[in-house]
């Protein structure tokens, strides 16, 4: 398995840091509240892309064009793990909306 999965016990409106240099990837202090550092391979929710590198992106078996207009049918969890991408780790955390979470993938 090339991914690990972890679940953030973290409250919707909570930042979220990076493991490896602790910036604020979401930082709701910020006008943007998407903060990607090099670590960062997507930031992601249920509904769609708020963030990918290309890199991550080749190794996905759909694009995220493809995934985007096919939303009402993709689960965004199994498209993440069926990456081929070699070592990531996603955070996993509550989006306040029932049912929905926001997924977040750094480099292992
Ligand atoms: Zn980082």
């Amino acid at each position: 398995m090339a991914y690990q999965l972890i679940q953030l016990a973290v409250q919707p409106t909570d930042n979220i840091a990076c493991p490896h240099c602790q910036q604020q990837v979401i930082d709701w202090a910020e006008e943007q509240y998407i903060q990607p550092c090099e670590h960062t391979l997507f930031i992601a929710m249920d509904i769609g892309f708020e963030y990918i590198t290309d890199e991550f992106e080749t190794t996905m078996r759909r694009n995220v064009d493809d995934l985007h207009a096919n939303d009402d049918q993709v689960i965004m969890l199994d498209e993440l793990k069926a990456a081929a991408f070699d070592h990531y780790v996603i955070y996993q955390s509550d989006l306040g909306i029932e049912g929905y979470s926001r997924y977040i993938g750094f480099t292992a």
